[in-house]
Parts: structure tokens; C-alpha cells; sequence
């Protein structure tokens, strides 16, 4: 049975699932690898002294937090948190396991290793269930492999303690997974609704704030320089509406973004800025060739064959300088009032 559904990209969905869960995971790791020291306390009262000996090993997992806490503000890879916060609890476990190897009653070894199964089912929260299974079958080999030098007393009881918890870790976090699904196709449907205008399929203005940094209201550097704007208007549209209706009017709409898409590259973005103006980003383009886009793209509709009528658009142009990108849009805007001025049907670049 498979697992993730074919329409779901396994790194998106793995992604989503570590970064919903991964602030419970890390602090359980951190809180663990903390407690870890405070079991120093009865390792004292097993002992029957101040067993300074076990100390180091009870300090250890701190080590490994401390280095967990650093990779988590230099990354969010799923992948290498996962395995980083895997290993804190696994050193937990190990730390564990060598001092029991000093310990003179290495019964109590029972009630730590559960302990230890509930930090390995949290941690398995933000997992791929693929990991749960890895890092399950490597507790199990960690407590046989170890018994061959520790010889447990209670091995027996040990083995039916530990081997229902980690089949249950892992049976759980399967159903666990299958839930966040749900979750997950939620998220991107809100996702899809707010980043892109339902009636023409264009983005919508919301998809803006994916492409400005908020401090400062520039474009990212992703829109590699130099960038140009276009804002598009449809000519006399409220005709349209009033001598065919606004059912054919949202036609007319749909048919329109569909030749913006289909003469536009990729990379380029395209955005329903409100009613029948719209709004085209077009990243690492000089202002003759985005001149030469624009114009392709007026052509093409005014010679395109119409479901409802023939219309044609007026296009603005201007170039993005740095500034707040606003500016450049309404300096596209000017131009657009400019070619609407001169006539419509026809593209016009900013001038200051
Ligand atoms: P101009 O050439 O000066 O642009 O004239 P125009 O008639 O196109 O004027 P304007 O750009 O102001 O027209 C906007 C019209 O667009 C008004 C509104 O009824 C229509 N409109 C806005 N959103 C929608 C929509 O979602 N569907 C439909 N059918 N019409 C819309
Ligand atoms: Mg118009
Ligand atoms: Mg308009």
C-alpha cells in the first residue's frame, strides 16, 4: 500500500510535516538530553555513593543538543533535523545504555529504556515514517548488540517492554502520517486560494508578498535584475459587459489570461493586480525586450479569434530600479493612462 498519494510530492509533504512539528520535537530533545543529567541522582542511589564516573556520560547528550541548537538557526532541512534530532535522543539512549554497563544493578535498565520510547515516539512527530521504522529497528539492534557485552539480567522482561513500544511507535506514526494528509492538502488549497485569482487562474495580488521583502518593500533578488513591469487593461471592457453580459465578460477574462500565459516565459509572473487590469513581472529582461514581450502579447490578442468578441489592451511599461516596488508599478500605471490617452490598442513605456 502506498503510503503518500501519487498527486503529493513526498519532499513538499515531508518538509511541511517537520516544519508544523519541529519546535515539540526540538524542545523534547533539548528537555531529554536536560533530564538525562538529573538521572545522575539515582544513578548516586544505585551506586550507594557519588558516582563521579557516570557523570561524563550523563552530561553528554548535552553535547549533542548543544550542537542540535546550532544547526537549527543554520537550517531547516527536513532531512538533516530529522537525523540531528534522532541522534540527541539516540544519544540519550546510548548514554544510558554505557552507564548501565557500570552500574551494580542493572535491572533499573527496564524502566529507563521506556522512558527512552516515549522521546523516540514524540520525535517521530516531525518524520517521515520511514524514519520512525529506521530508527526503531536501530534501538532494537542497540539493546540486542549491547546485550551481548552487558549480559541485561532481565533481558526477557527487557525485550517485552521495549518490543511493543516500538512497534507501536511505528504502527502509530503510520496512521500518524496518513492524518497529516489531511492536513497537509488543506494547507495547500488555502494556499492555492490565496496565491492565485479563481476565475481566471492568473496569481492573485496576495502572491505579491511572495515576491517583496517585507522591510523594505523591494523586490526579492530572486527577480534577478534588470526587471521590468507591465500593467495590462483590457479596452472599453465595460462594453463588453454591458453588450453581452458578465458571464461572457469573465469569458473574455479567462481567454485573455490564457494567451498572457501562453506568450509569456517561465519565470515571468503574472498577477490579477484587480477587475480586468493585471499586472506582468518579467525578471532578467531589458526594457527593449520586455517592450518587444508586451507588444508580442498585444498582437496576439488583438488577433486572437473571440468566444464572445474581439477586444484588444493597453499596456504600461516601466523598469525596476531598486525602489519600493510599488512605485515601479504605478510608474507602469502612468504609462498604461498614457496609452490609454493616445488611442488604446497599444504599449507605452515610463518616461519620467
Ligand atoms: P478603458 O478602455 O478606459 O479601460 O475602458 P473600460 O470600459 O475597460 O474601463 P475600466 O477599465 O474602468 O473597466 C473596468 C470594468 O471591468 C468595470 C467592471 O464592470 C469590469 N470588471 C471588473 N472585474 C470584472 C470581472 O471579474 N468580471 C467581469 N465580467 N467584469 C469585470
Ligand atoms: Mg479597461
Ligand atoms: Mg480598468
Amino acid at each position: 500500500m502506498r503510503l503518500l498519494p501519487i498527486d503529493i510530492d513526498p519532499q513538499e509533504f515531508y518538509k511541511s510535516k517537520y516544519l508544523f512539528y519541529h519546535r515539540f520535537t526540538f524542545w523534547v530533545a533539548i528537555i531529554a538530553s536536560f533530564c538525562m543529567v538529573t538521572y545522575f541522582v539515582s544513578d548516586c542511589q544505585i551506586f550507594g555513593y557519588t558516582a563521579w564516573e557516570v557523570l561524563p556520560m550523563r552530561l553528554f547528550p548535552l553535547v549533542i543538543a548543544a550542537g542540535l541548537a546550532i544547526l537549527s538557526r543554520k537550517t531547516t532541512n527536513y532531512k538533516i533535523m530529522t537525523v540531528a534530532t534522532y541522534l540527541t535522543v539516540l544519544s540519550v539512549l546510548w548514554c544510558t545504555i554505557w552507564v548501565v554497563y557500570y552500574l551494580p544493578d542493572k535491572t533499573h535498565f527496564g524502566e529507563g529504556s521506556v522512558i527512552n520510547q516515549f522521546l523516540f515516539f514524540a520525535v517521530g512527530f516531525a518524520a517521515p515514517w520511514h524514519y520512525v521504522v529506521a530508527v526503531s529497528g536501530i534501538v532494537l539492534v542497540s539493546i540486542l548488540g549491547t546485550d551481548c557485552i552487558i549480559h541485561y539480567p532481565n533481558f526477557d522482561i527487557l525485550i517485552s517492554l521495549n518490543l511493543p513500544c516500538l512497534i507501536g511507535t511505528t504502527v502509530a506514526h503510520f496512521f500518524m502520517q496518513k492524518l497529516y494528509i489531511k492536513h497537509f492538502r488543506a494547507q495547500k488549497m488555502l494556499e492555492y486560494i490565496s496565491m492565485y485569482d479563481q476565475l481566471t487562474g492568473a496569481n492573485s495580488r496576495n502572491a505579491i508578498q511572495n515576491l517583496i521583502k517585507v522591510e523594505n518593500n523591494q523586490f526579492i533578488d530572486d527577480l534577478t535584475r534588470p526587471l521590468c513591469v507591465a500593467m495590462f487593461d483590457i479596452d472599453f471592457f465595460k462594453a463588453v459587459n454591458d453588450n453581452y453580459g458578465h458571464a461572457k465578460g469573465d469569458i473574455v477574462l479567462k481567454d485573455f489570461t490564457a494567451i498572457v500565459k501562453k506568450n509569456m516565459r517561465q519565470g515571468d509572473y503574472f498577477i490579477r493586480w484587480g477587475g480586468e487590469e493585471f499586472v506582468l513581472l518579467m525578471p532578467n529582461t531589458s526594457i527593449k525586450h520586455a517592450m518587444s514581450l508586451v507588444e508580442g502579447i498585444r498582437k496576439k490578442v488583438s488577433q486572437a479569434k473571440s468566444k464572445v468578441c474581439p477586444i484588444t489592451i493597453s499596456a504600461g511599461v516601466s523598469r525596476y530600479d531598486g525602489m519600493d516596488y510599488k512605485k515601479a508599478i504605478d510608474q507602469a500605471d502612468q504609462a498604461l493612462y498614457k496609452a490609454k490617452a493616445a488611442g488604446r490598442n497599444n504599449v507605452v513605456l515610463f518616461e519620467e
